[in-house]
């Protein structure tokens, strides 16, 4: 019954570790979901009440436009030059999503041509590789290894795939490894785009969420980046908004004007009071998001101490709500933790092949459920 390209698809381990956990919950374990990159902290109420507002008005009733309102554009270029000195122009160089995996899934439907390549880091956010397969692209896996900091060896890649290359998806701060990137890095990046005629596509989701003074960089702040490069991002992370649906992507015109040509054929764009109430955030106070950060760092502190404490190896993350640990066998490590202790973590096969022997704790739940995991797994000599 389904087309030939949907068995290309990798298993959703994900679907299955929720099934198993569905399964344990209805057995009666109260079960501590460790898994889930959705902050557990809400919406500020600012935002909710914009969107509440706008709601009410006929005005937004209507389909909205593709590349997104005009307002809306300005407060991303707008939190652009506050944020990252980066300049935009609205108009062009700035295109509204439906969260950032909107723009992940597409993108690659307008540049990849049947056995093009297309670089995704692994580990990495599965999208990268599904939106490959579904423009019938080739994924050409770099491995995020812990001795190069999780950068990708870019000179590693063999000459005929990166001349056969149209996308490399690159994403610092890093969703599962929570690596940061290091000085030198995007302009490699961008140097080696030009010389391969490849797009980069940077995923910068987690940009606001760091810890002990750490300020990421969008990938547009790299001299020449404009020329081949787009930077997906999105309120999710920011503002506790995963299910609005909102988000951005902003950068080179071309690449955002490919993109733009499909999502017009699949969508109809971000509701307008959507829209209004993301402006409230992006023009907002900020001290939501710093205290967002107070609070992953406290659980942050509480988790990598406790499992230290346990005799674990654990990097404390600079960014991202992750903690990416080294274990022997992930996917027996994590059958552990749900079987015999109730906690659901996320092993790191589940993130490409590069993932294996790794385990990613996510920061989204309060320090006293963490606390009670630490106890279950030292009462189950992990
Ligand atoms: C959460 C996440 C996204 C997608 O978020 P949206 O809600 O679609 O904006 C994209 N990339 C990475 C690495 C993520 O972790």
């Amino acid at each position: 019954m389904y087309a030939e390209r949907m068995g290309m698809l990798p298993p959703y381990l994900f679907a299955r570790i929720d099934a198993l956990k569905a399964k344990k919950i209805q057995g009666g374990v109260d079960v501590i979901d460790l898994g889930v990159g959705d902050p557990d902290l809400p919406t500020p109420a600012h935002v909710v009440e914009e969107l509440c507002r706008a709601a009410r008005d006929p005005a937004y009733h209507h389909y909205p436009s593709y590349a997104g309102m005009p307002d809306y554009r300005a407060a991303v270029a707008g939190w652009y030059r506050r944020r990252f000195g980066v300049e935009l122009n609205p108009s062009t160089q700035v295109l509204a999503l439906m969260g950032s995996k909107d723009g992940i899934a597409h993108v690659p439907e307008a540049f990849v041509n049947p056995g093009d390549y297309v670089l995704a880091p692994s580990p990495g956010y599965p999208v990268y590789r599904t939106s490959t397969l579904f423009a019938e692209g080739r994924v050409y896996e770099m491995p995020l290894a812990a001795e190069n900091h999780f950068i990708p060896v870019l000179e590693d890649i063999p000459k005929k795939v990166a001349g056969a290359a149209k996308i490399l998806f690159l994403n610092y701060p890093n969703n599962p490894t929570s690596a940061v990137t290091v000085p030198g890095f995007f302009e490699s990046a961008v140097e080696f785009a030009r010389e391969h005629g490849i797009i980069i596509i940077h995923d910068n989701a987690y940009s606001e969420i760091s810890y002990d003074g750490y300020r990421a960089p969008s990938f547009l702040e790299t001299e020449g980046a404009m020329e081949v490069a787009i930077e997906m991002h999105s309120l999710s992370k920011t503002y506790n908004m995963t299910g609005w649906r909102v988000g951005m992507a902003v950068g080179n015109e071309e690449i955002l004007s490919g993109l733009g040509r499909v999502k017009t054929n699949v969508d109809s764009g971000v509701f307008d009071a959507v829209q209004m109430a993301a402006i409230s955030a992006l023009t907002g106070p900020d001290d939501c998001v710093q205290e967002a950060c107070r609070i992953y760092q406290e659980r942050r502190d509480v988790l990598v101490e406790g499992l230290r404490g346990l005799g674990f190896s654990v990097e404390a993350p600079r960014a991202t709500f992750y903690v990416w640990m080294p274990v022997e066998d992930c996917m027996s490590f994590a059958t552990r933790m749900l079987d015999e202790a109730g906690i659901v973590v996320t092993p790191g096969i589940g993130f490409g092949s590069g993932g294996d022997g790794y385990v990613r704790f996510a920061l989204t739940r309060s320090t006293d459920r963490i606390r009670v995991a630490l106890e279950r797994m030292e009462a189950i000599g992990l």
